[in-house]
């Protein structure tokens, strides 16, 4: 329909109020039990990528009152070397949370790695206990861009009980999370990936459309039912700038929202992992309180 424009889920904004909500939240779990919750960040070799993505959290962990641990090991580091230090993390009372930054260089493990973190202190929400602990629906650390997609349906009024959401993308970072915690929402939940048959079609069906699959502007204005929301995780860089997997041109004018690449989903991944360690920080104290 010509004019009709979705409303656009602002996923920056969004994310600073995130932020400021875990400062204040930080600063009243000093005040109450003495102690800052922590991040250690592990970063393996010199990959310059990886390098601002680490520096990134621990800037922000630190605007939000987060202690910072970090780490760095060579390229050529062994894996007994990283397992050590993360036993060690694992053990240290000053660390709440976590975080190995991947991808580690090709002769380590990072699945097997990440796997060593222990569950209590998994910010990134991707060990397989936390995983089975996501899956059976209890308590537990999420991983962070599935959060923080829940958090932009919620602040965009979307409602997800008895919805049909699909999830484009069965990643074991994303797709599968994603889907989980849709389901733990009461959306009646659909995973498609390449193997899917007629994918335009399913996603048609789609009242919560989650496209996650690296593909510039795959997803196509008629893939789209008029008034869903819309939620593009896909990050590609091509000569002519950043793009998502959905092709936003076409999408805005037949959804009902729509987050935007940049600015939508992006932004929510640090604010979450900062949510998540100050959970963590909370979960070791309430059992410390109850033990
Ligand atoms: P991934 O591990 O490469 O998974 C991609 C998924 O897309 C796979 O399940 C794959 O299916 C599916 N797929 C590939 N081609 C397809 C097609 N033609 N039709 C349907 N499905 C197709 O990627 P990921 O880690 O989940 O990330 C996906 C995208 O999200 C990337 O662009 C990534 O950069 C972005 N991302 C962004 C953030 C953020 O913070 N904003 C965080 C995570 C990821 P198969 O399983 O059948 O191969």
């Amino acid at each position: 329909m010509a004019g009709v424009s979705a409303e656009i889920i602002d996923g920056k904004a969004i994310a600073a109020k995130v932020r400021e909500q875990v400062a204040r939240d930080v600063a009243a779990f000093t005040e109450r039990t003495g102690r800052t919750p922590g991040l250690a960040t592990i970063l393996v070799g010199e990959d310059p990528a990886s390098a601002i993505y680490v520096a990134n959290k621990r800037k922000s962990a630190g605007e939000v009152g987060i202690a910072s641990f970090h780490h760095e090991l060579p390229a050529d580091a062994s894996g007994e070397q990283v397992e050590a230090l993360i036993e060690q993390l694992n053990e240290d009372d000053a660390v709440s949370g976590i975080l190995c930054q991947l991808p580690v260089p090709d002769h380590l493990d990072g699945v097997h790695l990440t796997g060593l973190i222990d569950a209590r202190k998994d910010v990134d929400g991707l060990t397989p206990l936390s995983a089975g602990y996501l899956a059976l629906g209890r308590e537990g650390l999420r991983p962070c861009t599935p959060a923080g997609v829940m958090v932009l349906l919620a602040e965009a009024g979307v409602s997800l009980s008895g919805a049909h959401a699909v999830v484009i993308g069965r990643s074991n970072l994303f797709g599968k999370p994603m889907a989980q915690l849709l389901l733990a929402a009461n959306a009646t939940v659909t995973i498609a990936h390449s193997r899917t048959k007629d994918l335009a079609a399913v996603a048609r069906t789609a009242d919560v459309l989650v496209a996650a699959v690296g593909r510039d502007r795959m997803v196509k204005g008629d893939w789209i039912k008029p008034g869903a929301a819309v939620v593009d995780v896909g990050i590609n860089r091509s000569e002519d700038g950043l793009h998502g997997d959905v092709d936003f041109a076409e999408a805005v004018a037949v959804a009902g929202a729509i987050t935007p690449v940049p600015g939508g989903v992006g932004p929510m991944t640090i604010a979450m992992l900062l949510r998540n360690t100050l959970t963590a920080a909370e979960l070791v104290s309430r059992e410390e309180a109850t033990a």
